[in-house]
Parts: structure tokens; sequence; C-alpha cells
């Protein structure tokens, strides 16, 4: 069964997918003188985030070092003391997009190795806007509870989503693109996370980049050259690095080998899941690959095959919103959203992944859209 499906219908007993696994502590050797370190992660369908280690004479570059947490940190000396390194042998820091579990950990690790940070040249973009989750909001919900049947609490799911790890990041009150107002959570659950991202500010430092980089750029790291792939979809500013000579891939989180990336309509991009396709096709036409290095679960060999399943289960989705609009005529994003989602998962971020697809299904010429008198876009099929 494709694990990406989603069919709308509640499923008990869902099996852990491999990316929300816990972090093992075995440093495994994934690709010659290439070291997956995993590191811990707890975000809603993530066990785990992949530190990979290129190592050459000089020590090691890492790609994506985790969250800035002390416990992340910690697995990290640990991982890098198994390879017989440490934290100052790393020359440099490769940072896949502006998540907080891919950079987080980058300027604690250049501080002590006094090294480079490379991350493509539009990195501070993803930092804009509201808080997004890592996962597509389908696969938020499987989180640890999915391997006895339960559901986490919508509560617990859509705060742990929201995080507060982006800079000057708020619970926005202003009106989104489809129109009404973002939702506001409960006065505890807005003191507790004020709180928390005051704390985050203090102690997540956005690293500085001394190497930015743009797609085709080569890079030398582990010893051998890197291309610089630019895959924007999943955010604007997102890298992954190919390794033709001996076919390897570091993929990030633009291809996952059981969930898909959350794609977010509120996006610079006006059409953010067309280059999310447009992404998934470079990926796919790419040749000599071998190993494909995921930021979230386990290697796994074929690129091509992942890239179009992951375009197939949006397509289908696509197919669900113009029935969905259909059957019920012209309609707001919320009220295409409960149609898309279990109610489980209603909200802001459903919302804003259902956009996502109408707004590419307008661009298309597909669908129309329009304001109504109260500024609510209104999608027609
Ligand atoms: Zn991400
Ligand atoms: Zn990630």
């Amino acid at each position: 069964m494709d694990q990406t499906d989603s069919s709308g219908k509640a499923t008990p007993k869902k099996k852990k997918r491999q990316e929300q696994e816990s972090a093992q502590e075995e440093v495994t050797e994934v690709a010659d003188d290439v070291l997956r370190m995993q590191l811990p992660i707890n975000m809603p369908g993530l066990g785990h985030v992949n530190c990979y280690a290129l190592i050459d004479n000089d020590g090691a570059a890492l790609v994506d070092p985790g969250l800035p947490s002390d416990s992340s940190f910690k697995a990290l000396e640990d991982r890098l003391r198994q390879a017989g390194l440490k934290v100052e042998d790393c020359h440099t820091v490769v940072v896949t997009h502006s998540h907080p579990d891919h950079f987080g950990g980058a300027s604690r690790v250049l501080e002590r190795s006094n090294g480079r940070m490379i991350a493509h040249h539009s990195f501070h973009l993803g930092m804009r806007g509201p808080e997004k989750p890592e996962v597509a909001v389908d696969d938020l919900h499987t989180h640890e509870h999915a391997e006895n049947g339960e559901s986490i609490p919508e509560d617990s799911a859509r705060a742990e989503a929201h995080k507060p790890f982006t800079p000057g990041y708020s619970f926005s009150r202003g009106p989104t693109p489809w129109g009404g107002q973002a939702p506001r959570p409960p006065f505890k659950m807005r003191m507790k996370y004020g709180l928390l991202r005051l704390l985050g500010r203090t102690f997540m430092k956005i690293p500085t980049i001394t190497d930015p980089a743009i797609g085709g750029d080569v890079i030398r790291l582990g010893g051998r050259e890197f291309f610089v792939v630019h895959t924007p979809g999943h955010t604007e500013d997102h890298i992954c690095l190919h390794d033709p000579e001996n076919g390897v891939f570091l993929a990030g989180d633009h291809v996952l080998p059981s969930i898909t990336p959350h794609i977010s309509g509120l996006s610079v991009d006006p059409d953010p899941l067309q280059a999310f396709f447009d992404s998934l096709d470079t990926a796919a036409a790419l040749e000599h690959i071998e190993t494909v290095l995921p930021a979230h679960g386990h290697p796994f060999p074929d690129l091509a095959a992942r890239c179009n399943s992951i375009k197939e289960h949006h397509h289908e989705r696509l197919g669900k919103v113009k029935e969905i609009g259909r059957e019920i005529g012209p309609a707001t994003v919320n009220a295409i959203m409960q149609h898309l989602f279990r109610e489980r998962s209603w909200g802001s971020m459903a919302e804003s992944e259902t956009y996502a697809h109408l707004e590419h299904l307008r661009l298309l010429g597909d669908i129309d859209g329009h304001n109504d008198d109260k500024g609510q876009l209104i999608y027609e099929m």
C-alpha cells in the first residue's frame, strides 16, 4: 500500500512509519565515507532527523545537524565520538532548508569548529510567515500513538505543529489569503507558547551563511564533489546534494521514504505545489543514483519511483478536490478542507494545504476563484 495515500477513512492499528522511529544511537556508514547519525526530535509525525557526516582528511562536513536543544547536541557529540570525531572537527555545516530540525544545531557546531556554513542563498526566506509543520497534515496524526491504533488529541497535534521555533513567529490574528481569521488557540495554550517562544528566541540562533549556494554549484564535501540541486516546494530554499560519481543523493525533506512533506499555501511562490512537482521531476530525472539519503527515515535506492509516487498522491488529491467542488458547488477553502480531511485534522494547516491545491488548479485554469463581499475566497469548479 502506498503509505502516502490518504483515503479519509479511519485506519486503526497503523504501523509506525520509519520517519517516526525514535533516534537510534548506532552510527552507520550508508555510503563510502558517509555516516548516518540519528538525532532526537519530537515533532508531529517525526521521531528523528538524520544528520549525515561526510568524512574527509580534515574531519567532517555535517549535513543538517538537528535541533538547537541540549539533548540533540549531546546526541550529536556522542555519535561523532563513535566515529572518532569531535564537534571541533566539523569544518563545514550544510543545511538543506530553513526548518529548525535541520538548521537549529548549526550555530552551536560552528561556534566550536569555526567552520563554514553552506545553505541556499535564499535561506532566510523560509523563516518568514507562520510556523509550518514538517510533514503533510495526513501524516501528522500517525505519531507515536499510531502503534496502538490511537490518535493524538487534536489540540496537542496542532500545538506541536505550532511549536514556536521560528523567530518572529506569533499566532497570527491577521486574515489568511483565503479570507477569515487565522484560528486562535485557547488562552492557556497561548500563555504556554508565548513563554516557549521567548525561550526559543534566546536559545535558537540563526546561523550565518558564509557560503551561500545556488542550484548547479559544485561543492567539495567528504573528499569528493557534490552538485547542489535546488528543489523548492516544501520550502523555497530547499537544496539536495548529488554526488553522481558515487551515486549518492542527500534528499533533505524533498523526498522522504514513506510520508510526504508539508506543502504550505502560505508561500512567497504563488504556486508552491507546481514548484514541488517541478522539483520532483528534477530529482526523478537525475542519473547515477544508487543511494538516496533522506533527512527522516532510512536510505532507499529508487529516487525516480519515489518521486513519481509522491506526485501521484498529489494528483489524486487534486482530483478529489475537483470532485468535492463539483459535489458541493461554489465553496470556501474551509468548506473544501472539511470534505478533504478528517475532522481531527481540521484547522489552519489543513486549510493551507487545501489552499495550495486549489490555487494550483486555479492557476492551471481548471477552476475559478473570486472574492465574495466578505473578502472570502470562493472557488468554483
Ligand atoms: Zn522541513
Ligand atoms: Zn525535516
